[in-house]
């Protein structure tokens, strides 16, 4: 099997959460199996072992379960972006719109260092906005975006159209 096949194998998509209309796509039995765990994240190493990638960004928080493991496989540097308030030491934000209101996303100020290649990562890719935010805070901290990574992306709500403008280097594993 592809890792494609695999993980569409393993992922659950559960109709109507959190609310009508929407189906979720829920990664967490990947998580509950270590082979496919390996099998996903062996292809991510492949993937951008030869991308000089200075260090991975993961967006909270299912960004974090393959973002840090992928990391340390390359042997560079994890930033947690996480929402408002849930960091501990000196940050920058940034907000963004929602489809209803405004969210904010922060990062600790010394995370990203300028001219440093950054690699964003996220479990799924819908509309793009969380993904842009995260390159837009990467941005303000003189970092590069390097490319996004999603392990599913959503085509139909043509999130990698808002992420071009940041880098064209934009991978999902599945869709
Ligand atoms: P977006 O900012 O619209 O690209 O939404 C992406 C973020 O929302 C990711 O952090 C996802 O975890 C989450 N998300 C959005 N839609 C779904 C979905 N259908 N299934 C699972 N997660 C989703």
């Amino acid at each position: 099997m592809t890792v494609e096949e695999t993980l569409k194998s393993v992922i659950r998509d559960v109709p109507d959460f959190p609310k009508p209309g929407i189906i979720f796509k829920d990664i967490t039995p990947i998580m509950l199996n270590p082979k496919v765990s390996e099998e996903i994240l062996d292809h991510l190493v492949e993937l951008y072992k030869d991308q000089h990638i200075d260090i991975i960004a993961g967006i909270e928080s299912r960004g974090f379960l393959f973002g840090f493991p992928l990391a340390i496989r390359l042997g560079v540097p994890f930033v947690l972006i996480r929402k408002k308030g849930k960091l501990p030491y000196n940050k920058i934000s940034h907000d963004y719109e929602l489809e209803y209101g405004t969210s904010t996303i922060e990062m600790h100020v010394d995370a990203v260092k300028p001219g440093q290649r950054v690699l964003i990562h996220d479990d799924l890719l819908a509309t793009g906005g969380s993904a842009a935010a995260a390159a837009h805070l990467i941005r303000k901290c003189g970092g590069e975006i390097a490319g996004f990574n999603f392990l599913v992306g959503l085509d139909f709500l043509e999130g990698k159209t808002k992420l071009k403008e940041f880098s064209n280097n934009i991978i999902n594993l599945a869709t």
